[in-house]
């Protein structure tokens, strides 16, 4: 059996920093990645419209300065084709595909106690063995096609946003229906209906989004942030979620006059993006947050011309209890013609006819079908390979099919030694800018993965105590903020059966660094290190 230092799954963002680092370190790595080609959800998600939502000068890797001279971004927020493109460029200026097997999905990966090792099988029926094995397989790489009645009998085309097609689909004169109003559909939706003879949008919950007022950017900005890079990550890093070099917001919402606040938030909505508004108890007081509700409703009233459209697309939950969206011309396309707004809240989606789709209220006739109805989120990727640590205990089991998900710091697992998630559960993965959040994992790893060989150590193992208390300390910050009220994703409610305490570590990236660099400077606290048995060193 073929044995590698390190197996990695996944040639994202993740997989290939990984790789990059545990190379730099003279370790032999396998990345297996089920697409063909490197990039992860960049690889997946060409739905039309896709695009990024953290600025494209804060979405790249920061380890190489000589990288973030090379690559200039051409626009405010990156589009798909843009980021898949810059990921190409990384695989080959670092010469990273030798080391990855594409069209490979990892299927199971099994600690063999007696060795120490792990096993790992992959879909094309072979099994190697590897002493680390590194989950790269993001939180939103298992989409999720709900199981509506009569799905397969459809005679038209249907596609799902996460999986979409690598030659571009072609909708003119199309009757097109589009299920969900998530971050992908509302960016899809108004690029289909200027193509479709007609757009049928089911909507289940209307959505708070908000402009993100891209635009190209000028010589003169991209000049001075390649200049400024040093500075910049710096403060990226003191901010909450490392997506803005903005100073933290300091402000509270009700000691402002209405027209302050006004002031401040139209200045946002003009500005675009993440709602900047300089407030800092928006997810922790519900009067400071539905003072921003109502401002992003009136907004949906002054933008959608017809009164009961803009009812139904009304949203009601707390800001950011759903992850909130980024959009271009969203609401202004409910005023075209061809676009009809159908609420599948009030009458729900019954099944899919050979023809259509027939709701409780009446029926559609459809060519295409494009579901942007999301992903079995964070645990859904890992649970999709069978992964099972010391006694053959799984970790669906471990963590009870998502219902009690215990790890520590997100990273690691007591019971699975030489195991390590990047952007794991109940670490701050999606609330940040990931690329960010991807490189303090890979750099901890693999720094990591040093001190493990530097010492003669043979296996590194969360305690039991460590992952419960991490948990728990997950629960309570995250209690102390309005995250989790709703119903999203992040807790499971958009997949039928599923249930997770929420899920993300909502501390903040400063905090969290500090917190992993403390475990690791004190000697891997809260791990076990076992020393590599005498007559192997
Ligand atoms: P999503 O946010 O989970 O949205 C899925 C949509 O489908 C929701 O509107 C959901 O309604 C609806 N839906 C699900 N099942 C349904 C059913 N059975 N019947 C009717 N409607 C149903 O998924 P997404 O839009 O793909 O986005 C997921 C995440 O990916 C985003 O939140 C973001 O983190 C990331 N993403 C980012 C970007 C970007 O960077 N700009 C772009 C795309 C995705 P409910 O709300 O009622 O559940």
């Amino acid at each position: 059996m073929k044995h590698f230092d390190a197996v990695v799954v996944g040639a994202g963002f993740s997989g290939l920093y990984m790789l990059h680092r545990l190379r730099e370190q003279g370790l032999t790595v396998r990345v297996f990645e089920a697409g063909t080609d490197v990039g992860g959800v960049w690889y997946w998600n060409r739905y039309p419209g896709a695009r990024c939502d953290v600025e494209s000068v804060y979405y790249n890797y920061t380890f190489s300065e000589e990288l973030i001279q090379e690559w200039t971004w051409t626009s405010r927020y990156p589009d798909q084709p843009s980021i898949l493109r810059y990921l190409n460029h990384v695989a080959d200026r670092f010469h990273l595909r030798s080391d990855i097997q594409f069209n490979t999905r990892v299927k199971s990966a099994h600690y063999d106690e007696p060795t120490g090792r792990w096993l790992v099988s992959t879909d094309d029926g072979q099994t190697v063995s590897a002493t680390y094995f590194i989950s790269g397989v993001g939180c939103l790489s298992s989409s999720n096609t709900p199981d509506f009645k009569g799905l397969s009998g459809f005679t038209g085309e249907h596609y799902h946003t996460g999986t979409w097609p690598h030659q571009p689909v072609d909708f003119s004169g199309k009757r097109v229906g589009v299920i969900g109003t998530g971050s992908s559909g509302i960016q899809a939706i108004p690029v289909i209906a200027e193509q479709a003879k007609h757009v049928y949008v089911f909507q289940r919950t209307p959505q708070y989004t908000t402009p993100a007022q891209n635009h190209p950017y000028d010589d003169n900005y991209i000049r001075e942030t390649k200049a400024n890079f040093p500075a910049i990550k710096a403060k990226l890093l003191q901010s909450w979620a490392g997506t803005n070099i903005r100073p933290a917001p300091d402000r509270v919402t009700l000691n402002d006059s209405p027209e302050e606040r006004q002031r401040r938030y139209e200045a946002a909505w003009e500005e675009g993006g993440w709602m900047n508004t300089g407030y800092k108890d928006l997810m922790t007081s519900v009067e400071a947050n539905e003072k921003l509700c109502d401002f992003v409703r009136g907004k949906i009233r002054s933008l959608v011309k017809d009164p009961q459209t803009a009812d139904r697309l009304m949203p009601t939950y707390v800001f950011g209890s759903k992850r909130p969206v980024l959009d271009t011309n969203y609401f202004a396309t409910y005023n075209r013609d061809n676009v009809t707004l159908v609420d599948v809240k009030a009458a729900p989606i019954v099944e899919i006819t050979p023809g259509g789709l027939r709701t409780a209220q009446a029926e559609y006739g459809l060519d295409t079908i494009v579901f942007a109805t999301g992903y079995d989120a964070i645990t859904g990727p890992l649970f999709r390979i069978d992964i099972r640590g010391r006694n053959g205990v799984a970790l669906k089991d471990k963590w009870e099919d998502g219902r009690q998900i215990r790890t520590y710091l997100g990273i690691a697992n007591a019971g699975f030694p030489n195991f390590f998630m990047i952007t794991g559960p109940q670490s701050p993965s999606v609330l940040t800018n990931m690329v960010l959040s991807i490189e303090q994992h890979v750099e901890w790893i693999s720094d990591c993965i040093r001190h493990l060989r530097e010492n003669a150590i043979g296996s590194i193992e969360a305690t039991p105590q460590s992952d419960a208390d991490w948990s728990q300390h997950v629960r309570t910050v995250a209690d102390s903020t309005l995250f989790p009220r709703g119903e999203s994703w992040y807790n499971g409610a958009n997949i039928k059966g599923k249930t997770m305490p929420f899920p993300i570590y909502v501390g903040g990236v400063p905090a969290y660094r500090e917190i992993c660099t403390k475990v690791a400077a004190n000697g891997y606290e809260g791990f076990v290190l076992t020393p590599v048995p005498a007559e192997t060193v």
